[in-house]
């Protein structure tokens, strides 16, 4: 859902993270693959456990379940994709079709801002509607059941919340789409009052307030990432004792680095993905299937 200008803050590949080249955020982990922590005990410890078909997977994602005290899920495009909303970064999104606005470009121009907007609004045609999926259920009924005190995302499609989940406790590491701020004053803003504005005007509003531009509540290419997410994202992943990976190819640093933030705080960690990542040789747990053919059996009735 317009990810029209949403951040793809690539600074360095998850290989590189894990041989200890990928960034500055904490301590290098150069020999994550070979830390046994003692204590966990269980099959497949300190080793991926690749589950050989969906039944295996699921079996032993509830005993890591049930066996966990602060489940911290954290998500990727690949949860919404059955929600009809696709991965604009996967071969042949929309990004190899159309450049994104960056951040500097937005502040610079009306037309680029105008463009913003535009495409905003179109996605909304589009993609507007999605509602959450079996994935997003499932999580919100561990939510419920006090399993998850929170749950990081890179999606800024706002699911995580509708399924269920206080906004409070969503970390969004890319901003949220489905609404609007004030760059300069903050303001909060809804889509519906920036559209009758931009419709009758054909040009994107400024803040009546204060003369801001305004701008989804999302993390631009260009625009440096959340702080205030970032640290409450590396808390919540060193605070777990399960950490989930749900929908994401763990490549985007520094997103990326909360699995093995988790993993060094002696968390289990557990990979579900339709597709290989690059972590899954330090996963306790990897599987390969429809994320929410996987979850599904979480949903509570
Ligand atoms: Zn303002």
């Amino acid at each position: 859902m317009a990810e029209s200008d949403v951040a793809r803050e690539t600074v360095g590949r998850s290989k590189d993270i894990k041989s200890g080249r990928g960034g500055s955020a904490g301590p290098a982990c150069p020999t994550i693959a070979g830390d046994t922590r003692a204590g966990h005990g269980g099959a497949g410890e300190g080793s991926a456990m690749i589950a050989s078909d969906l039944e295996t997977g699921i079996s032993r994602l509830r005993e890591m379940i049930e066996a966990a005290e602060a489940v911290v899920p954290f998500t990727g495009a690949g949860i919404s994709t059955e929600c009809g909303i696709p991965d604009f970064r996967s071969p042949g999104g929309i990004w190899t079709k159309m450049r994104p606005i960056e951040f500097g470009d937005f502040l610079a121009s009306q037309e680029a801002r105008d463009e913003s907007w535009r495409r905003r609004f179109a996605m909304e045609d589009q993609f507007g509607g999605a509602k959450p999926g079996r994935g997003h259920r499932a999580l919100a009924s561990l939510y419920k059941a006090g399993k998850v005190p929170g749950i990081i995302t890179q999606n800024i499609d706002n699911l995580h919340q509708v399924s269920g989940f206080s906004a409070i406790d969503v970390v969004e590491l890319h901003g949220n789409t489905t609404y609007a701020t004030c760059l300069d004053c903050a303001k909060r803003y809804e889509l519906a009052w920036v559209r009758e504005r931009f419709t009758a005007s054909g040009r994107s509003p400024d803040c009546p307030q204060c003369s801001g531009y305004i701008k989804t509540a999302t993390v631009s290419f260009g625009q440096s990432m959340p702080e205030d997410a970032m640290r409450r994202a590396q808390e919540l992943a060193e605070s777990s004792d399960l950490f989930l990976a749900i929908g994401s190819s763990l490549v985007v640093w520094p997103a990326a680095g909360f699995p093995l933030a988790a993993k060094r705080a002696g968390a289990r960690l557990a990979i579900i993905n339709r597709d290989a990542t690059d972590f899954d040789d330090v996963a306790d747990l990897v599987v390969h299937d429809d994320i929410g053919a996987v979850l599904s059996p979480f949903i509570a009735h």
